[in-house]
């Protein structure tokens, strides 16, 4: 038995069943037993034996792409100097180092970066330290009220999916909010009767028109509250964000609470700190949140048809050609990224932006949703 989940048997035995999202909260960022504050979650499952591979860890193509997408970004909003790179959730800082990398062709945008990140594991701001290098005068925050007032251009790859989520279902009888208690030693789902559903008048407006019987309605407060801060930051201090995660763009109610293990579904309550657990993204709500602040916001897109329109294609021929031997392992990292039975249609990327702002490179295009 995971050593988080005896803790939670026996806090469960003492004050009851637990909130899902205390639960979900427990199990990623217990400061001790947390999944993320002690292990190396991320990568393939022949390289280091992680749980689950993310965009920039299955290519270089991903952040590249991104690095110049941003680049461009900042060079046709005028240039600002200084401005803050931002990286919500960095993971191991893949993605950040590709975009720095890929940044050496504008230098005045890296010289006029200054990055921050957004992270709460202490492991992890230490592999973001590292991937980085220490030639990079990085910051960290706990949270994103802490940002510099500088204009800012922000990206964050499976961030929101990773925060905890509530779930409430409506019965026959009334509403029911999915608690965690316990039966013997197993973690079980306990549905709690509540007068009535907490949501915000934000996730009320996205949810789908009519409720089937037990449906689950799924809401993330502190997903909703760091939208809230960024769109705000956003709307204050000028510049754009690059949302990308695994979710729906349409409105949509269901269960989704999921977890993985070396590559391999397994259930969440099993082994809480052992595994990832994730949901899936509401961008409706996302998208309404941003604009509720004044931002302007393009269609959701995937992120196949995202990264195509960026040139996804063109950057694979290039590398395949600088790189003999290499073609088959290209080919499908691309594949991997963008087509639609792989990374490409159930990731989406939503792009907001301060009024000011030029439009969004590759995200009004032909494969908006
Ligand atoms: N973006 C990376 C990692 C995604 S995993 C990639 O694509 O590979 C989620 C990341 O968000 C981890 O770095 C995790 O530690 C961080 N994280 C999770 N909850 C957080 C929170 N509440 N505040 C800040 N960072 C958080």
């Amino acid at each position: 038995m995971s050593a988080l989940k005896a803790i939670l048997l026996d806090e469960i035995a003492a004050h009851g069943p637990l909130p899902l999202d205390v639960y979900m909260a427990r199990a990623l960022a217990d400061p001790e037993h947390g999944y993320y504050m002690q292990r190396r979650p991320f990568g393939a499952p022949d390289s280091d034996g992680g749980d689950f591979i993310t965009a920039p860890e299955v290519s270089q193509m991903f952040g590249e792409l991104i690095g110049t997408w941003l680049a461009d970004l900042w060079n046709r909003m005028g240039q600002p100097d200084p401005f803050a790179l931002v990286e919500l959730g960095p993971g191991r800082g893949t993605l950040m180092a590709d975009i720095l990398r890929v940044g050496q062709v504008l230098p005045a945008f890296l010289k006029s970066a200054q990055v921050h990140f957004v992270e709460t594991s202490p492991a992890l701001r230490q592999a973001q330290k590292q991937a980085v290098g220490k030639d990079v005068d990085a910051h960290w925050h706990a949270d994103i009220t802490t940002l510099p007032d500088l204009p800012c251009l922000l990206v964050a790859n499976e961030f929101f999916d990773a925060l905890p989520i509530r779930q409430t279902r409506k019965t026959a009888s009334g509403w029911q909010e999915i608690h965690v208690g316990a039966k013997g030693d197993a973690l079980v789902f306990a549905p709690q009767d509540v007068a009535a559903p907490d949501f915000s008048e934000a996730a009320k407006a996205c949810l789908p028109e009519t409720l089937d019987a037990q449906a689950i309605v799924e809401t993330c407060p502190q997903g909703e509250a760091a939208m809230r801060q960024l769109s705000a930051h956003i709307a204050e201090q000028g510049g754009a964000a690059l949302l990308i995660d695994y979710g729906h763009a349409n409105k949509a109610c269901g269960d989704s609470f999921q977890a993985l293990k070396g590559h391999r579904f397994v259930d969440p309550l099993q082994a809480p700190g052992m595994a990832d657990i994730t949901a899936h993204v509401n961008f409706p709500l996302l998208a309404h949140l941003a604009e509720l602040a004044d931002l302007q916001v393009a269609p959701v897109a995937t992120q196949g048809a995202f990264l195509e329109n960026l040139g996804l294609n063109m950057r694979a021929q290039q590398l395949m050609q600088s790189s003999p031997g290499r073609e088959t392992q290209i080919q499908s990292e691309r594949a991997r990224l963008a087509a639609p039975d792989e990374m490409g249609t159930l990731f989406k990327v939503l792009g907001v932006a301060h009024k000011a702002m030029p439009p969004l490179a590759g995200l009004t295009l032909e494969g908006a949703t």
